[in-house]
């Protein structure tokens, strides 16, 4: 695929920036790893006369280096950390006012489906769950008010890929604003606001940070309204990371494009391994020639991420037995670390969902690809799967 990422544009690559924007070595000392800020309080020469910093909520070294990093890889101008990726995605849905309509996946995160449809439905504002690969699904459901398209792509856990750009202009033709919750596919991979997006938001927790210690989230725009919008959600809620979370996130950030061609090339070849396993009755993987949204993602991303999802022939009881029994893939929620995980969503990650539109699929089992070996990835499943007895 191509490499166009790290060549777009004017001035470094990708990889580039990820190890050195916001980061040039501290002036005090001359450390080459941005120092963890733990002041909560920054001394004035006079009154209101300081170096940027006053309140550690409202404004920390730390996170001030972490955000300049992530809004570089964005192409942003803003960008903004929080405590989690809920928190980030709450920043964004407070724009909404009551009588507001939103729009969201029909297999959006379980965690974005219970905000918007207990929290803020609570307080008036109303959602849609739409098939938003279908064009016509997403005409069918705009209304008069709705102010805000929410897309996740690849979506979880079915791997669906939604054009960013066809679905931006949609939202731009009503006056209306479209975001993407880019943490599947990470700005290594895609880069939303190239290609029409208002903000994108991040769950930081995963690929970014990288080795499952710690919960972030990130918000990056390059509209200034939004962006001021942002900066007073971080400052005025005060969902705000801790500086040493910050260092986490950033610390990942400078291995994410080394992680993700390994983890992207030991995804691809395990997903076709699953499709030709006879215990395994469907594979959803965007870098399948069958997935119904291959050529989109080969457009409209870099490849075609770490995350796979599949059914077994055996249903249910047979996903229960396959995710009970793998030895390296680790039975855990969470995903985009170096190590392989493996969880059945209907009962866990999405078990909020039960019930609703986006129920999934009992049998369904996600695995998040790591950078094992993939010969012992394999070796791995496939022990599994003879267990389940098919
Ligand atoms: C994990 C996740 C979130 C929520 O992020 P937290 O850091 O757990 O709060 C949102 N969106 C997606 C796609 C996620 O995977």
């Amino acid at each position: 695929m191509s490499s166009s990422i790290d060549q777009a544009g004017e001035g470094p690559g990708f990889s580039t920036r990820a190890i050195h924007a916001g980061q040039d070595p501290d002036p005090l000392t001359g450390a080459v790893v941005t120092p963890i800020h733990l002041a909560s309080t920054f001394a004035q020469e006079a009154v209101g006369k300081h170096k940027g910093f006053d309140y550690g909520r409202t404004r920390n070294p730390t996170r001030v280096s972490l955000e300049t990093t992530i809004a570089s890889l964005e192409g942003a101008s803003h960008g903004y950390a929080f405590s989690s990726g809920m928190a980030a995605a709450d920043a964004v849905l407070r724009l909404l006012r009551p009588g507001d309509h939103l729009l969201i996946p029909d297999d959006a995160y379980g965690g974005t489906y219970r905000l918007v449809s207990s929290i803020y439905a609570g307080s008036g504002v109303t959602f849609s769950a739409v098939e938003l690969q279908s064009p016509d699904a997403l005409a069918a459901a705009w209304r008069d008010e709705t102010r805000l398209v929410w897309l996740e792509t690849p979506s979880n856990p079915k791997l669906n890929i939604i054009d960013i750009e066809a679905v931006a202009a949609v939202a731009h033709a009503h006056r209306a604003r479209c975001i993407v919750d880019n943490t599947f596919a990470t700005p290594y991979l895609q880069q939303p606001l190239g290609l029409g997006a208002d903000a994108v938001v991040h769950s930081s927790t995963k690929y970014l940070g990288g080795h499952s210690d710690v919960v972030g989230g990130f918000v990056a725009t390059n509209d200034e309204e939004l962006g001021t919008h942002l900066g007073f959600v971080q400052n005025s809620a005060g969902a705000v990371p801790s500086p040493f979370d910050c260092y986490l996130v950033q610390r990942g950030l400078k291995t994410l494009a080394v992680r993700l061609d390994r983890q992207c090339a030991n995804a691809d070849l395990i997903a076709a391994h699953l499709l030709s396993h006879r215990a395994v009755r469907e594979v959803y993987y965007p870098g399948l020639a069958h997935h119904p949204g291959h050529g989109l993602a080969e457009r409209q991303m870099r490849d075609f991420g770490a995350m796979v999802s599949f059914t077994l022939r055996g249903g249910e009881a047979a996903a229960l037995e396959v995710a009970a029994g793998t030895r390296l893939f680790t039975l855990a929620e969470s995903l985009g670390a170096v190590e392989s995980l493996i969880e059945l969503p209907a009962r866990m990650t999405h078990a909020s969902t039960a019930g609703s539109e986006l129920e999934v699929d009992p049998s369904l089992i996600r695995l998040s690809v790591g950078l094992e070996n993939v010969g012992d990835l394999l070796e791995d499943l496939d022990r599994a799967l003879a267990l389940a007895g098919s």
